[in-house]
């Protein structure tokens, strides 16, 4: 927009009172915490309950806008800035919005009704995108207010334009008529509300009827009680069912799923609605007959209403994962819908922190580079924290913007990203449909009612200060978080680490180093697993390798000499008896011979692993490991003249064997709340807790079985609860089947029959619970420990057989 000042008198038949006579303005505002207020914006300042804009004029000239438009001019202002002194603000808005659509004349759609304008207007926008670049109102922006500010969102890239407009009492419609001035009307559903502002049915539809005072076309349903008050010279398109006075007969027929109507007009077709529901079908009939009316065909009319779907008639505030506040836009992504969406983020903002997730933007009409230009200043404006991108236009465009992370697609970003990178944030979401960022929303959703591994955050660090506590206080300590942290989250643990004293960081693979990079993590980390088609990665991600064979550290230093590295950290690794991965006695001299005079590389630690920590009866065994460790890394230090952290201990022999905690420790599963032995298991803390919900109760009679295969047969009359888990959430099979059970209000619930893919059943005879309560599948009861034990397995399968299908939700007091 782009409108003169003179223009702006006139149009308001304001008297003028200013500092700047000769300027334009290029955007209105009526909210005064909106960033977008700026020298060209004109402000008018409503009055208001509880606000009046007036009190925000002197806030808003040391911000830099210029023109306002009062009923008077408050004392200190005066002379500091343009002013277009009118009666009534409001009043003067909609002039303004009427002048301003006279600028244009471009089709327009008027929508009113009872109910469905703006879900009509949502999927005629839908329909019709393919083919016009098109204005609408944003969201319900149908009052006296919101139709003046959706209308002034026209611009010249814009040719149709689609409005709604609300009214709650008489005198309303006349005021909104001239400034959506439609073409075509569309009256929607006429029920009974909001009748309160009006003294009778007729007297509502008759003054939304006058929203179709000039149109060529006017859409509705054959309806005597409107007919009745239609002017006779109204030119209308009319629908019903059944009814063969109507201009558009159509015969409706329900079915699972969905709506066929067969459609009498010019011949007759079939069109499925994906609605059962008679809102939604006479909904989407006012769209079908907007594109008969347009001259669309069969065909394409059958493909577009096919794709209809449920519209969001608000941006949705929700409590997200991590103390963070959601705002879910998952619906659309255009210019004018993104400025609303910043502007109702800032009002609603619970924290300091902002991310703004969003996708391609559409807006046809500009050049690709103008528009991102644009939507990147409007970033810019709000003080966006961070801005997550997903499409391959937005991730492109974008690249340069502050803290900006590009995806091109909404998978590769919910694969990539981790959920819990977000905390104590206000995001908002906000995409175009075809982005299906409602997934993201899923995602992000702090969830009360489903399956959940809760992690408790201060379990975890209080079993790091148990290990600590048998430690020297000058060993170091490396914290193995290989499988996703023992399936608890690495990033959160490492995070939750990150204040405590943690020297290094355990993974299996580069590329969960890589993950912990990206997240933020500084730790040192080494990859205990690596491939030798990840060294370069691991190096441009400051990983260190554990260094296992002469061939691994060959093609390592290789690679290190050719990205010009030098004393780049290493961690080498002795086999004493696990037979696993590491220099075995007879390659020492070997690697010796690599190492010696070599800068490229730098030998940080020596160490090795223990096959038996946790079992005593092979002390002697264990023993001979740590002997054997003492000797051949004293020969790699004393021939190579280094000095090296020298680590062998796994949690089971931070318990057993302290005396061989060398410089380093590398503590694993302890920290996850499992001790090997009884005692020590005592010092510790359950960090992990898998709970569910009852999704259904029901008794079964005697004689009757459980689950597939029968394998449960009911000898008396039973409760049961069915619990959406099963093993693909990580839930072995073998634990069913009587083995096992859950705990449901402190009570034990034996599942019943086999333990099925998604579900499983319990036994709930005698337990006091309903649908919806919650039921622990491990944490206190069982612990890992006990269904390791019955499975003849080891708490580690369990924990880390959890799927990541499983949301882990982490919590700290
Ligand atoms: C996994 C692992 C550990 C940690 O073992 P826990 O028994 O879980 O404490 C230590 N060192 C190495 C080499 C490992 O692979």
């Amino acid at each position: 927009m782009s409108v003169h000042i003179q223009n702006i008198t006139t149009a308001l038949k304001a008297t003028f009172n200013g500092t700047q006579p000769d300027m334009e303005i290029d955007n209105v505002s009526i909210d005064s915490r909106s960033l977008q207020n700026n020298y060209g914006t004109l402000f008018f300042a409503l009055g208001g309950q509880n606000r009046d804009g007036h009190q925000f004029i002197t806030a808003l000239i040391a911000k830099g806008v210029v023109n306002f438009v009062v009923n008077h001019i408050p004392n200190e202002t005066l002379g500091k800035a343009n002013f277009f002194v009118v009666p009534d603000t409001l009043k003067a808005l909609q002039d303004f919005a009427v002048y301003y659509r006279g600028l244009y004349s471009f089709p327009v759609i008027g929508i009113t009704g009872s109910n469905g304008k703006t879900i009509v207007k949502e999927w005629l926008n839908y329909v019709l995108s393919p083919d016009y670049n098109i204005i609408r109102s944003p969201r319900s922006y149908n009052s006296q207010v919101g139709v003046a500010l959706s209308v002034i969102g026209i611009n010249e890239h814009h040719d149709l334009g689609i409005f709604e407009a609300g009214i709650s009492t008489t005198g309303e419609m006349q005021k909104l008529e001239p400034i959506i001035r439609p073409d075509i009307g569309i009256l929607t559903h006429i029920g009974p509300a909001h009748d309160e502002g009006f003294a009778s049915q007729n007297q509502k539809i008759a003054e939304k009827l006058q929203l179709f005072t000039h149109v060529k076309t006017l859409i509705l349903q054959n309806n005597a009680a409107v007919n009745a008050l239609l002017p006779e010279s109204a030119h209308t398109f009319t629908w019903g069912f059944d009814d063969a006075s109507a201009d558009v007969n159509i015969a409706k027929k329900l079915h699972n799923g969905g709506t066929t109507l067969t459609i009498h007009y010019r011949g007759d077709f079939e069109v499925q609605v994906p609605f059962t529901d008679a809102a939604s079908v006479e909904n989407a009939i006012s769209c079908i007959l907007l594109m008969l009316h347009l001259d669309y065909s069969p065909e394409t009319i059958t493909d577009r209403i096919g794709g209809l779907y449920p519209v969001e008639l608000r941006l949705q505030v929700k409590n997200g994962i991590n103390g963070c506040t959601l705002i879910d836009d998952s619906y659309s992504s255009d210019y004018q819908s993104l400025k609303i969406a910043l502007d109702f983020l800032e009002q609603h903002k619970t924290h300091q922190k902002k991310t703004v997730i969003l996708s391609d933007v559409f807006q046809s009409g500009f050049d690709t580079q103008v528009l991102y230009a644009k939507v990147a200043r409007l970033l810019a404006g709000h003080n966006i924290s961070q801005v997550i991108g997903i499409g391959e236009t937005i991730s492109r465009e974008l690249a340069e913007f502050p803290n900006f992370y590009g995806y091109t697609t909404t998978t590769d970003f919910l694969t990539h990203y981790r959920a819990n990178a977000f905390e104590d944030e206000t995001v908002l979401i906000k995409g175009a449909r075809s982005f299906r960022f409602d997934e993201i929303v899923v995602f992000l959703e702090e969830k009360t009612h489903e399956t959940v591994l809760e992690i408790n955050l201060n379990s975890v660090i209080h079993n790091l200060n148990f290990y600590k506590s048998r430690l020297k206080p000058t060993t170091k300590i490396m914290v193995m978080v290989k499988a996703f942290g023992y399936g608890a989250g690495s990033y959160e643990i490492a995070k939750a680490l990150s204040h405590q004293k943690v020297d290094y960081l355990g993974v299996a693979f580069a590329d969960e180093g890589i993950a912990l990079r990206n997240a933020g993590i500084t730790t040192p980390i080494i990859v205990m697993n690596p491939e030798s088609t990840a060294f370069a990665a691991m190096a441009a991600y400051n990983l260190e390798p554990e260094i296992y064979s002469a061939k691994e550290l060959r093609s390592f230093i290789a690679m290190a000499q050719q990205k010009n590295l030098s004393n780049y950290p290493i961690h080498i690794k002795l086999d004493t008896g696990m037979h696993r991965l590491g220099f075995q006695q007879n390659q020492i001299s070997e690697l010796i011979d690599l190492l010696r005079n070599n800068n490229l590389v730098s030998v940080k630690s020596i160490f090795t692993h223990l096959s038996a920590s946790d079992d005593v009866q092979f002390r002697d065994f264990t023993l001979e490991q740590v002997n054997k460790f003492e000797a051949w890394s004293g020969q790699l230090m004393s021939d190579l003249h280094i000095q090296p952290l020298r680590h062998v201990l796994n949690t089971s022999g931070i318990y057993n064997y302290p005396e061989a905690q060398y410089d380093m420790v590398r503590l694993g599963i302890g920290l996850y709340g499992v001790g090997n032995d009884a005692t020590e298991r005592k010092s510790l803390q359950t960090v992990g807790t898998l709970k569910t919900i009852i999704l259904q109760i029901k008794e079964v009679p005697a004689g009757d079985s459980v689950g597939y295969s029968r394998r449960f047969m009911a000898d008396k009359p039973v409760h049961i609860a069915t619990l959406p888990i099963g093993y693909a959430d990580g839930i072995p099979r073998a634990w069913g089947n009587g083995k096992g059970f859950v705990t449901i209000n402190g009570q034990k619930a034996t599942i019943l029959g086999s333990i099925c893919m998604d579900m499983l059943m319990v036994d709930v005879t005698g337990i006091d619970c309903k649908e919806g309560d919650t039921a622990i599948i491990f944490g206190e009861s069982p612990t890992v420990v006990e269904m390791a034990e019955v499975l003849g397995t080891i708490p580690y399968e369990i924990l880390t057989s959890i799927s990541q299908r499983v949301k882990r939700v982490f919590f700290k007091e």
